[in-house]
This record gives structure tokens, C-alpha cells and sequence, in this order.
């Protein structure tokens, strides 16, 4: 089969990774450059976007801030899944609270800001701590600020009002700030006759923002049962085909939803080794139409994504459990630039190696990762 990935970044490489041994072929549609290439090599493939649309049997995406027009393009093809509404509501923060409230999740309560009486609307209504988040094109902690202090106020509303005046479709999204303990996600798999298959919850470590590393979490039958009543509801709700992504802020044992992601996720890499199928796979099967596969845990696992770097000390190959996944990017401060996928037969022997690689790598470029290692028990 033939899929069409708009897209053409790490996550349409390891789908096309995982699609070759099922005969499953994968082109992908750079949105910067508006050329089709090849996954792995980045190479034009000489086909513009409508004419790749037909020669595909499958059209779906590897993330969400699509042009409009494009994603309108695909879906008048008839072939697109999880399809326009989905990666619309998973790119739009106005329109991914809409979901989730009409899903009945809880999340943050929240206010939308266009002006300044929405602003002050936003701080009386939901009081602060608050954080701020742009409506379009937020992703890793971009986009976003906080408010503490309400002498703080006019300042940032100074920030928001010159930030807002960049993009008439721009808006903020004021949340209440939630004084989570963890951060974990969910991702699974929903096919087109609406039967799910979940993966264990991830808990999820950020420096800075951004994921430094995921650790699969088996066992907690009380946040699994959450999350996959949670995931349900959502991927219902958006009669979903493929892999969905869901962020959760852990507040005394109960879950908020943080976020979704209508596609495969930073937080799922450890499927590659983790899981009987990976999440990639996984995501094919579903918008292929062939039958889900198992996503039970064969061994505790967790990942360390590589950031900014371009090497790393090759002594970490020889560590066993071990499998590293470059992307093949240009190296930038802070770029996802690769992951290692640990794997363990058990809990202890995971956390022992992973205080293995601890002690190869360069603290200046995994920074916390000790701190992390300390809650595995
Ligand atoms: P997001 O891009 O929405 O995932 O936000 C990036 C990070 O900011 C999250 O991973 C959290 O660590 C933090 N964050 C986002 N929203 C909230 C909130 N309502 N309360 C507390 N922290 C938040």
C-alpha cells in the first residue's frame, strides 16, 4: 500500500521505517518547501501534492499545523484519517477544548482571550496562578506565558496584545495553572470499526518545556483505567481512525487532560522496543485498514530523546537493552535530534541501566537525567 504523509519530519521517517516490512510504502509532503519527498532521504520525489494524493491509497499526518487548504485538499480525497476535524482540533487549542469538553474530559478551565475585557475577564473569572497559551502554532511550552502576580498583569498583557496584533486568526487560551505531580500520556490506537487498543501510561519528564524522557508504566490500574476512559471518550467523539496522543497532568491520583495529539508521539518512541507492535506500525495498521496489533509491554522500557546533539559517545551501543534512533537532521540548539530506547526484563535492572547511560553521557547535554533515574524503583 501506498501512504501519503503530510509531513516530512522524524515521526514520517519512523513510520516509514516501521511500514517496509508490511509492504507498506510512504512518501511525505514537506509543508515548508510544498514538495513531496522520500522519508528517510529527504529527497524530492518530482510529484506535486494533488497528484501524490491520488497516487496514494492512504493520506495522514505526522503533525497538526497543516495549512488549512491542504488538510481541506486531502479530505476531499476521501482517504485522509484521522482526517481534517481531528488534526484541526489537535493544531487549534479553542477547538481542542471544545472537543474535550464535548467528550466530558476534564482539563484546565479555561478562557479565551482576543482582547484586553477578555484578558481581565480571563484573571477575575479563573483567578492565578494562569497560563497563557497561543491559540495556533503551540507546541513544546512555545507560545505560552504565565501569570503569577496580578501586578504582573498589565506588563504581559502589554506582551500578549503586541503578539496577538502579529496574526488576525491568533487568540489565547487562559488556563487555570494546575500544581500537577506528574505528567503521563496515553497513546493508543483507534480503526475505522472503532475498536481501541491502548499502550501503558507514559510518565513524562520536560527540561525546559520540552520531553527529555518517557518511561512506560505498567502496573497503576487506577490512571490506567482513567486515561483509557479518557482516550475513549476523545477518540469517540472524533469517530478517530489511527494513532491519538493524549497529555494528562496527574493532580493527587486524578488526571486533567493536558493536550491531544491526533498522531504517533514523542512520548510513544519506546514502543519501538516496548511494545509487541510499535506505535508507527501500529498507526498504519489503523489507516490501512489491516487489524490493530498487540500493544501489551514485553519488557519495561523508557527513552531519553537526544536534543541539539549530533553524536553521542559510541560506548553506549555496547550497554545491553540498548537501540538509538537518529533522525538524520541538520544539528540546532535544542532540535530533536535523535532518541535511546532502554529496555530492561525488570524494573531494577532497567534503572540500573539507565544509570549505565547516565554515567556515558555529557550532563551538559542531558541535563536531570539523575534526578529522573531516582523515581524509578
Ligand atoms: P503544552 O504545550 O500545553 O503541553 O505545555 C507545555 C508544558 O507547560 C506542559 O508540559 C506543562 O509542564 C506546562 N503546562 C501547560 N499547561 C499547564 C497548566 N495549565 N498548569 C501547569 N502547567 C502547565
Amino acid at each position: 500500500m501506498k501512504v501519503l504523509v503530510l509531513g516530512a519530519g522524524q515521526l514520517a521517517r519512523m513510520m516509514s521505517l516501521a511500514g517496509a516490512p508490511l509492504n507498506i510504502s510512504i512518501s511525505a509532503y514537506d509543508v515548508n518547501s510544498d514538495a513531496i519527498v522520500h522519508p528517510l532521504t529527504q529527497q524530492q520525489l518530482g510529484t506535486g501534492l494533488t497528484k501524490a494524493i491520488a497516487d496514494a491509497d492512504v493520506v495522514t499526518a505526522e503533525f497538526e499545523h497543516i495549512p488549512l487548504p491542504v488538510l481541506a485538499l486531502c479530505q476531499a480525497s476521501g482517504k485522509f484519517f484521522p482526517g481534517e476535524t481531528a488534526i484541526k482540533a489537535g493544531g487549534d487549542r479553542r477547538l481542542e477544548k471544545q472537543l474535550l469538553d464535548s467528550a466530558g474530559v476534564r482539563s484546565a478551565a479555561y478562557h479565551i482571550v482576543n482582547n484586553e475585557a477578555d484578558f481581565k475577564q480571563a484573571i477575575q473569572q479563573l483567578g492565578l496562578p494562569l497560563v497563557f497559551k497561543s491559540a495556533l502554532a503551540g507546541y513544546d511550552g512555545k507560545g505560552q506565558w504565565r501569570l503569577k502576580q496580578p501586578e504582573q498583569a498589565a506588563a504581559l498583557w502589554q506582551d500578549i496584545a503586541a503578539f496577538l496584533a502579529t496574526d488576525q486568526q491568533q487568540a489565547i487560551v487562559a488556563e487555570q495553572f494546575i500544581p500537577f505531580q506528574r505528567e503521563l500520556s496515553l497513546i493508543g490506537a483507534r480503526n475505522a470499526k472503532g475498536q481501541l487498543q491502548v499502550y501503558p501510561v507514559t510518565e513524562n519528564h520536560h527540561v525546559n518545556g520540552v520531553l527529555s524522557v518517557s518511561l512506560a508504566v505498567a502496573g497503576n490500574e487506577s490512571l490506567q483505567q482513567q486515561a483509557q476512559q479518557m482516550f475513549s471518550a476523545v477518540a469517540n467523539q472524533l469517530n478517530y481512525v489511527g494513532v491519538l496522543a493524549i497529555e494528562f497532568f496527574e493532580v493527587d491520583g486524578q488526571l486533567l487532560v493536558n493536550e491531544i495529539a491526533p498522531r504517533v508521539h514523542n512520548s510513544g518512541h519506546w514502543t519501538q522496543q516496548g511494545a509487541d507492535v510499535c506505535q508507527f506500525e501500529q498507526h498504519l495498521r489503523a489507516v490501512c485498514g489491516l487489524p490493530l496489533g498487540s500493544t501489551a509491554l514485553v519488557r519495561p522500557s523508557l527513552m531519553v530523546n537526544i536534543l541539539g546533539e549530533d553524536t553521542v559517545p559510541q560506548p553506549i551501543l555496547a550497554l545491553p537493552g540498548l537501540h538509538l534512533h537518529w533522525y538524520g537532521k541538520t544539528k540546532r540548539a535544542g532540535r530533536k535530534m535523535g532518541h535511546i530506547n532502554v529496555s530492561a526484563a525488570d524494573t531494577a535492572q532497567l534503572k540500573q541501566r539507565f544509570l549505565q547511560l547516565i554515567a556515558l553521557l555529557p550532563e551538559s547535554a542531558f541535563p536531570e537525567l539523575t534526578q529522573m533515574a531516582q523515581r524509578l524503583n
